[in-house]
């Protein structure tokens, strides 16, 4: 159980942040406000907080309302994506310095850092932040961000986040953290010193495979949250309603879910790791894990995502997807039910995955299902 400052704890705040129970009727699920325009107040006033769905909008208010206590910050502004937000959160940074990223982050990420980002004339510096010294030297004078994603993806590797942050407090840059993978459930980036966190809300939050959105939550309240809620307003890349209304039920199931996919990988990691067909299994839950003692020290969990490298090598495991019946031979992750997929093929040309990597998304099915299923696929 984690504490959190107002007293609640996480799986209470899970179920009744963000919510209440319906003033006009009652009802105890809130409504889905599908509206696009608000009425405004005779003196032409927007007294109840609201004018145009862009700017606001009473399901993404609910949402905010909720990740902003989960992860123990000061305000959210929620995104129609995890790379809607990461992009306003880079454009922030941007206009104030250079940007300093995880070589081990999502490849849309990378993407965006290496094409749009750069054309818009900023510094981008990708460097490994396992590598605490390899973070000191790239974090001068005019950094303003630094942003890493750990667990990374695909390689699952961890990097110090409470080190990370003494690192941009003495640079004076900021420190950001996509906590996707772990999600508030597993790691409190904020607690542990981070400025501010991004999800891809499509993963676990949603956690049922059924909405795309995304979410920036900050520790203060500074110009940096009004820059990212400046560009969601510009840009358009709004969380849609319903979106945000399915964002808010899931929430509730999160801290189950988590746990219950969690310990389902953990099961697999070990079985898989002897498993013939398998020459190597990355999971921070494994004590040969290089971030297992960090794994122990700054998460509540090791999370239910796995890397696995096939004995059989590249071509071995392009094909080890088409075999399994029970997953899902699928990109993504972080729903009720297990996805596979080769991973350089699902980022394609340019990828820097090995070409030998599976990965695969646990869900919440039995593991001995799970485990019939990739042991047979394996060894077919
Ligand atoms: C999927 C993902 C993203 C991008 O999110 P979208 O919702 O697909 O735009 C960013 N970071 C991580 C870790 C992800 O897994």
């Amino acid at each position: 159980m984690n504490d959190r400052q107002d007293g609640h704890t996480l799986e209470t705040l899970a179920v009744h942040a963000g919510r209440r129970v319906d003033s006009v009727t009652g009802a105890v699920t809130p409504p889905l406000y599908a509206a696009t325009t608000f009425e405004r107040d005779p003196d032409t006033g927007t007294s109840r907080g609201y004018s145009y769905q862009r700017d606001a909008h009473p399901n993404g208010r609910m949402f905010e309302a909720a990740m902003t206590a989960l992860e123990g910050g000061a305000w959210a502004v929620a995104f129609a994506s995890g790379l809607a937000a990461s992009l306003a959160l880079f454009r922030a940074a941007a206009r104030r310095g250079r940007i300093v990223a995880s070589s081990g982050s999502y490849w849309g990420t990378l993407g965006q850092l290496d094409g749009l980002v750069r054309e818009w004339g900023a510094q981008v510096a990708i460097v490994d932040t396992s590598d605490l010294a390899a973070v000191r030297d790239a974090v001068g004078a005019g950094t303003s961000l630094v942003f890493v994603e750990t667990p990374s993806n695909p390689l699952l590797a961890l990097s110090d986040i409470a080190e990370l942050a003494a690192i941009c407090r003495d640079g004076g840059a900021l420190l950001a953290c996509d906590n996707t993978f772990a999600t508030p459930v597993l790691q409190n980036p904020l607690a542990l010193g981070a400025d501010v966190v991004v999800h891809s809300a499509t993963k676990y939050l949603g956690g049922h495979s059924d909405l795309m959105g995304g979410v920036v939550v900050g520790a203060v309240e500074d110009e940096w949250a009004a820059d990212v809620l400046e560009y969601r307003a510009m840009g358009g890349a709004v969380l849609a309603p319903f979106n945000a209304w399915l964002l808010l039920r899931s929430l509730a199931t999160l801290p189950v879910r988590m746990r219950a996919q969690s310990a389902h990988a953990l099961e697999l990691a070990r079985r898989l790791s002897g498993h013939r067909a398998v020459s190597a299994v990355h999971y921070p839950g494994l004590p040969d894990h290089p971030g297992h003692a960090l794994a122990l020290a700054q998460m509540q969990g090791f999370g239910a995502m796995l890397a696995v490298r096939h004995a059989g090598g590249a071509a071995a495991a392009r094909t080890t997807p088409a075999k399994v019946r029970l997953f899902t031979h699928a990109t993504s992750l972080g729903g009720v039910e297990s996805l596979i997929e080769h991973r350089a093929s699902s980022e394609g040309p340019g990828s820097r995955t090995p070409p030998d990597l599976l990965r695969i998304s646990v869900g919440l099915e039995h593991p001995e299902d799970l485990w019939e299923d990739l042991e047979r696929a394996l060894a077919g």
